[in-house]
């Protein structure tokens, strides 16, 4: 095979061992970071990773054409394609089929540009065949996330019985998943690798090439080694999997990862690959070590989830991620990219984010969508903050779990009802409400918490829209029930707020 050009969510060994390259290509293109606002910590991990990849391939006796973010003039993938040409007058490339939309479109283009073959390879590093998903997606009004897991536990074998049926008589154990959390609870961290001289020399490059971009690359103690994500892994398989079911949705300021894996990042590029989870796990469990709703718990995220979403994305795109369904336009306020509101709960989670490039899916979900759904800001806007500022984000990801899960603007396709609350769920779930200036328990007034009024008056405004959805019922139900007169003064407190706190005719501090 000539040179095998691999993207850097592509750093797999196996598929390099598989397909026996004359030689691997890989860019750290700077052009495309420099092209987006990302989280300077995004930027170091990958670039940390891709070069820790080339010196695994190379201790393994690969040929590489490495390009480093500083090796001008080669600063984007073009340049460097130009380079491996001139240098060994190959000029076939291998791509393995690109993650992302955008991406794929551009691959198809560069024949003609650049004047070199391309032939592009099925991507084997997600288990889900993306025309397999789409035949089965595309013709249905709402491809329901739980129909899609069930059979991918049936064919892929894990938890389930000689007889199909599921492990423990049930395929789904969400409901033992949502243990409010108790104050003063504490979680095993997860682990911290220093950072060695390749990962110090990436965050130095970091700091010089991208100043002004969000984010620190101080503190920096992700895995980027295949070596260490699998040490990570084993961590929490031993120490945090064991209770991952219990607190899922759990939030307490102490303990931004709880019991989460913390290892999006390392599957979304590579370092770890989902069939040895689901094996890892699966022995867990049976040795007794696993209790099964979280052995159960995690299995549906990687298999669920992740793969579910990647179908959906790959289904749907380009046009999904232009999809509003309520005509959300607002903008992000700009305390979306310090942190710096009053709110506490939105506070803690984005001013994590800020440091750390993660928060946790209950964070993300049920504070930071829940609100820029009710405060009605533009879907596209969201998804473009998400992309930036995740450690994990890749377009495949992102997206549908924004513009779909997270701010139910695609017409329903994934959820069948908006995931959105009042401050009673962020009281129940987190500690966060306790250092806060405003109270959960108020719906109007000069203490009452947004939550509430952005609330109500949303489901009083798009009433229409959800009647006849029956998880709808009980929350309009209850919408209907508040008299007109308090709608009225929350309806105006709701315009005050936009004004002030969103549209930003008055900063915060
Ligand atoms: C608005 C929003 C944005 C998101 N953006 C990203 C993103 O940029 N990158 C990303 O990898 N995930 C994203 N997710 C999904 C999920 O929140 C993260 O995968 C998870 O929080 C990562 O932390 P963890 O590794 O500790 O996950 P755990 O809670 O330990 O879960 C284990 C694994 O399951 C997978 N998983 C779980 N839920 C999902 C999901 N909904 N979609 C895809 N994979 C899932 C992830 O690979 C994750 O590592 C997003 C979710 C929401 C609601
Ligand atoms: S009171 Fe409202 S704004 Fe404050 S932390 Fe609780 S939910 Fe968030």
């Amino acid at each position: 095979m000539p040179t095998l050009w691999l993207m850097e969510d592509q750093l797999s060994i196996e598929l390099v061992r598989q397909l026996r390259p004359d030689r691997v290509l890989l860019v750290e293109s700077r052009k495309h970071y420099a092209a987006w606002p990302f989280h300077k910590r995004r930027i170091v991990f990958q670039v940390s990773a891709i070069r820790h990849f080339a010196e695994e391939l190379r201790a393994a006796g690969f040929g590489v054409h490495h390009f480093g973010l500083n090796r001008r003039p080669y600063l984007d993938s073009i340049s460097a394609i130009r380079h491996v040409v001139r240098e060994t007058g190959d000029s076939q490339f291998v791509v393995i089929a690109p993650s992302e939309h955008h991406c794929a479109e551009w691959i198809n283009t560069i024949p003609e540009t650049v004047g070199v073959d391309v032939r592009i390879i099925p991507n084997t590093l997600f288990l889900t065949n993306r025309d397999e998903f789409a035949a089965w997606a595309r013709p249905l009004k709402r491809p329901v996330m739980e129909h899609f897991y069930r059979r991918m536990r049936v064919k892929l074998g894990v938890l389930v019985e000689a007889d199909g049926s599921p492990a423990g008589g049930k395929w789904n154990f969400d409901k033992d998943n949502r243990k409010p959390p108790k104050r003063g609870m504490t979680f095993a961290p997860p682990l911290a690798i220093s950072p060695d001289p390749i990962t110090r020399t990436a965050m130095s490059d970091v700091e010089r090439e991208f100043p002004t971009h969000p984010g620190s690359v101080e503190g920096f103690a992700l895995p980027v080694t295949r070596a260490d994500a699998s040490r990570a892994w084993a961590d929490f398989v031993k120490h945090r999997l064991p209770q991952f079911g219990d607190y899922e949705d759990a939030m307490l300021t102490a303990e931004p990862i709880l019991n989460h894996s913390f290892i999006s990042m390392l599957l979304n590029v590579g370092l770890l690959s989902p069939m040895k989870l689901l094996r890892d796990i699966e022995a867990a469990h049976l040795a007794g070590k696993v209790p099964l709703n979280s052995a159960e718990g995690i299995i549906r995220q990687i298999i669920g989830w992740r793969e579910y979403v990647y179908g959906i994305y790959w289904s749907f795109m380009p046009e999904y991620r232009s999809r509003n369904a309520r005509g959300s336009r607002l903008d992000l306020p700009d305390w979306f990219w310090t942190g710096k509101t009053e709110m506490n709960c939105l506070s803690r989670c984005i001013s994590g984010v800020v440091d750390r490039a993660y928060s946790h899916h209950i964070q993300r979900l049920m504070v930071i969508c829940n609100f820029a759904t009710l405060a009605a800001l533009s879907p596209q806007a969201v998804n473009d903050w998400f992309f930036a500022m995740y450690v994990d984000s890749f377009d495949w990801v992102v997206t549908p779990n924004v513009v779909g899960m997270g701010m139910h603007a695609d017409h329903g396709t994934i959820a069948t009802k908006p995931y959105i609350s009042s401050a009673a769920y962020i009281n129940r779930m987190s500690d966060y409400c306790d250092d806060c200036r405003f109270d959960p328990a108020e719906r109007v007034g000069a203490t009452a918490c947004p939550f509430n009024y952005l609330f109500w008056t949303f489901l009083h405004h798009f009433a229409a829209q959800f009647k006849g959805n029956p998880r709808m019922t009980m929350m309009l139900k209850n919408a209907a029930k508040i008299d007109a007169e308090q709608m009225k003064r929350m309806m105006q407190q709701r315009k005050e707020f936009i004004e002030v706190h969103v549209r930003g005719k008055v900063r915060q501090a």
